[in-house]
């Protein structure tokens, strides 16, 4: 871990950067950017000696940055317009704008982390592990804008870097999960389970995904950092495990002592799972293996459902 560093973080009341703010707050002056629309969170954050500062990215008139201090050593974005789905011209503005105009005020900084997406690659049969040069164009039917505003923010981060000259890294995040916030994916799905909801999965083969436990996002921030260069650094951000949608969701039910349901269709929230060569060279393997993660965070969310059947389950 890094110490005695100036950090800013966005997104810092969600469920990846939260976290992060956290563990760097013990050895590091943190600063976390945001709307703070969830107080209870600002305060928190506060007790743990982090600064907070309010900037709305979505506040096109002005940039909202300025008496705020501009010697950050390391800046980590990741907080994100999701938008409404519908219009584009907005999403894209947004988090585009948002991110050249913090890149800009951070100019200084040793090194910039943009927190972008998996959602940004085009659809490939479901088994193949997704590289860093595979093809982009990604669809997310139930969130048209979302994969069109990350390949921008990426264009936007890509030409800040290189105009300003600040070493940076775009992190590609799979699916993230931990005890923070919703849960992340995996937590969100076991939710509609419990509320006897069929999940929708593919008719053929198995959805697979690379999920992350926030643990192993929170030490690698550090390592993301330090990987930055001019041009950017592309880097796939997943675990080391390829696991289908369906295994997961069957393991936490067993956990939890439930019958799972899925229900076969052509609608299904598509995912990749990662080629994670580039990510092991430049910062090592993931410490938390899919089904130890799984268990800690439905522990963390339903403690008294889980309890019981999870020693005995166990892996
Ligand atoms: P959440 O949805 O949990 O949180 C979003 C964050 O963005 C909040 O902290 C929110 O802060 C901030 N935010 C939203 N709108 C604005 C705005 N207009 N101005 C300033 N801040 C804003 O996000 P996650 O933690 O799940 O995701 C973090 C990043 O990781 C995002 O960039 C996302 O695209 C990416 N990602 C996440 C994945 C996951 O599995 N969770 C998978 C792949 C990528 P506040 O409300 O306080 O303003």
């Amino acid at each position: 871990m890094i110490e005695g560093k100036k950090i800013l973080i966005t997104g810092a009341t969600g469920q990846v950067a939260r976290p992060v703010a956290e563990a760097l707050a013990k050895n590091n002056e943190v600063w976390c950017l945001g709307r703070f629309a969830d107080v209870d969170a600002e305060r928190e954050l506060s007790d743990l000696g982090v600064r907070t500062w309010r900037w709305d990215m979505a506040g096109l008139a002005e940039d909202g940055l300025d008496g705020l201090a501009d010697d950050f050593t390391h800046v980590m974005h990741s907080a994100a317009h999701r938008g409404d789905g519908i219009d584009f011209d907005a999403s894209v503005e947004i988090n585009a704008v948002g991110a050249g105009r913090l890149m800009t005020h951070c100019r200084r900084a040793e090194a910039f982390l943009y927190v972008s997406s998996g959602a940004v690659y085009a659809g490939q049969s479901p088994e193949h592990l997704v590289r860093e040069d595979d093809p982009l164009g990604g669809q997310m039917p139930w969130l048209p804008t979302y994969p069109v505003s990350k390949i921008a923010t990426e264009g936007a981060v890509r030409a800040f870097a290189v105009t300003l000259d600040l070493p940076t890294t775009i992190a590609r995040l799979n699916v993230a999960y931990g005890p923070h916030s919703h849960g992340g994916m995996p937590i969100l799905l076991f939710r509609r389970l419990l509320a006897g909801e069929p999940i929708e999965v593919p008719p053929r083969g198995q959805n697979l995904c690379s999920p992350i436990h926030t643990d192993d996002v929170v030490w690698q921030v550090p390592l993301l950092w330090k990987a930055a260069t001019v041009p950017v650094q592309v880097i796939n951000w997943a675990g080391d495990d390829a696991v289908g949608i369906q295994d997961m969701l069957t393991y936490m039910a067993e956990l939890a002592g439930i019958e799972p349901r899925f229900a076969s269709s052509e609608v299904y929230r598509a995912t990749h799972a990662f080629d994670n060569t580039r990510r092991r060279a430049l910062i090592g393997r993931c410490e938390v293996g899919w089904r130890e993660g799984l268990r800690r965070t439905l522990r963390a969310h339903f403690p008294d459902l889980v309890k019981e059947a999870a020693d005995a389950v166990q892996q």
